[in-house]
Order: structure tokens, then C-alpha cells, then sequence
């Protein structure tokens, strides 16, 4: 699955992400809240209670940006380990940790500057930054415990390798984890979203982030994006099981869900 590209259109896909990702990375977080009214931080901490974050967790959040997710998943796993002392009265034997992977350089920059705000135990000691292609990841096979990916691979040009690369860096019993935009299944409210978006939010775009074209591109990638019993056959056919996925706000957003057994 490849939205119908060839492989030069694939490249030239992958040159206009990185382009709109990099406009964008300062202004990011601010334009996060701004156009989805706060929503994106519920959405984000249902997600990450999907993933199930435990004591001594190795995570993967793949298109990770400025760290949203990733940071939500690693304060889990402090809180989860915090839990193991109490009922243990000793560590866990390990501790966990989260790697943030972007193929965007600039995104992860902006994450980076947010670690010393957070009021997390040893933030900056579990957490590492790897800027790669979530189509060629640069991990051994079945390392991590889990994997997240938060509205991006609707942004890879290339979805089974990244679903392909996905099943290889989880450990068997690894739980993958998707968040992204999908097909809003209310008539009244995929009018009113429609217009918004198509409408709105390059506008917004161009006022707030002198850049509108970025967010219409951002706009058209989810128009053209699997719906959601399509996105769990993909996920299906590249090795996961259990594939599963709900529904946020009627569909305006989904999470995707499988397991590599
Ligand atoms: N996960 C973050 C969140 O939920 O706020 C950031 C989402 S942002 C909409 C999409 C991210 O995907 C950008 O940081 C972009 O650089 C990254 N991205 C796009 N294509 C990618 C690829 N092929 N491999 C890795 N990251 C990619």
C-alpha cells in the first residue's frame, strides 16, 4: 500500500514530508493545540493506555516529533516501576525506556528542549533520539516490547515496509500501536469536519505558521488515508494478530492495535 506512487513518486513523497515537517517543527506543539481544540492531548493519553506501558518496558515511537507520545509512554513506565517497589519492596530488574525515532531531525530538536520541564523520574536517562526512516529502522530484530506510531504513518510513502519493519524490531508478544486520522462515520459531523479542514485549517496554517501549503498537504494525506477496516487488513497482512481497532469522536481519529505472536 502505497497510496497508488511509484517508486520516484515514493521518493518525491518522502522529500515533501521531510520539507513540510521541517517548516513546521517550531511551531508544532502550539499548532497541535490551537487546530485540534486541546483534543490531540485526550486522544494521545486514551493511546497510550491502549499500549498498557509496564516496569522495565523497551518502547519504540516511531515519527515520534517533538515527543507527545513518547514522553506519555515513558512517565507510564516510571509510574508502573514506582508500583513494582511498593508491591516488591525491591526494583524492578530492569529499567525501562523509550526511544524516540523520527525522520525529521528538526522534530526531534524541538522534543529534546522539552525533557528538562518534565516532571518525569530519570526523564532524560530513558529516553534516546534516533532520526531514521520508519521504513528502514536501524534496530535488530525483536528488541522492543512495543511500538507506537502517533498520526505518522499516513505520512510514510511506503506503509507495509513500515508495517514490515514494525513486526521485525517487536519482540514476540510485542504490542503494535497506531493512532491516526480516519473516516468520520457521523454524516453531520463529517460535514462539518470536512469543512473545517478543508477550509480552516490551511488558513490557520498560513496566519499562525506563514505556511499553508504544509497544511493542506497534511490535510490531503488524511483524505486519502485507508479507512479503518481497510488500515486492519493492511496491518493483518503484514504479520500482526489480534488486529483490532476503536473509534475516538466517530472516527475523526482510530486506534489500530495488533500483536506480533
Ligand atoms: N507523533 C507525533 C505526534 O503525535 O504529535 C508527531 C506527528 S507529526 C504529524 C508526523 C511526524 O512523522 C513528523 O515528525 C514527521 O517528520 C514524521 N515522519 C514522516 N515520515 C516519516 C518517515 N518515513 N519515517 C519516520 N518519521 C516520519
Amino acid at each position: 500500500v502505497n497510496f497508488g506512487y511509484s517508486k520516484v513518486e515514493r521518493a518525491q513523497h518522502k522529500g515533501l514530508v521531510k520539507d513540510v515537517f521541517e517548516k513546521v517543527a517550531p511551531k508544532y506543539d502550539a499548532m497541535n493545540d490551537f487546530m485540534s481544540f486541546f483534543l490531540h492531548r485526550a486522544w494521545k493519553d486514551r493511546f497510550v493506555s491502549t499500549v498498557h506501558p509496564f516496569a522495565g518496558q523497551r518502547h519504540l515511537d516511531v515519527a515520534g516529533g517533538t515527543g507527545d507520545v513518547g514522553f506519555r509512554v515513558l512517565r507510564e513506565i516510571r509510574r508502573a516501576e514506582e508500583d513494582h517497589v511498593v508491591e516488591h519492596n525491591a526494583e524492578p530488574p530492569s529499567k525501562g525506556s523509550v526511544c524516540i525515532c523520527d525522520i525529521n531531525g528538526a522534530m526531534l530538536e524541538e522534543g529534546k528542549k522539552k525533557v528538562e520541564t518534565l516532571d518525569i523520574p530519570d526523564a532524560a536517562q530513558g529516553l534516546s533520539w534516533v532520526e531514521s526512516d520508519a521504513e528502514s529502522l536501524p534496530f535488530e530484530d525483536s528488541t522492543f516490547d512495543t511500538y507506537t506510531i502517533s498520526f505518522g504513518i499516513r505520512n510514510v510513502s511506503n506503509i507495509d515496509k513500515c508495517l514490515r519493519e514494525a513486526h521485525r524490531v517487536l519482540k514476540r508478544g510485542g504490542h503494535f500501536c497506531c493512532l491516526e486520522f480516519s473516516q468520520v462515520n457521523n454524516e453531520v459531523l463529517r460535514q462539518i469536519y470536512d469543512l473545517y479542514s478543508m477550509n480552516v485549517i490551511p488558513y490557520i496554517g498560513a496566519a499562525y505558521a506563514g505556511d499553508a501549503n504544509s497544511y493542506q498537504y497534511l490535510v490531503e494525506s488524511i483524505r486519502k488515508f485507508p479507512e479503518q477496516d481497510h488500515f486492519a487488513e493492511i496491518i493483518a497482512a503484514n504479520g500482526f494478530k489480534s488486529v483490532r481497532y476503536e473509534n475516538l469522536l466517530d472516527g475523526v481519529v482510530a486506534i489500530h492495535s495488533g500483536f506480533k505472536l
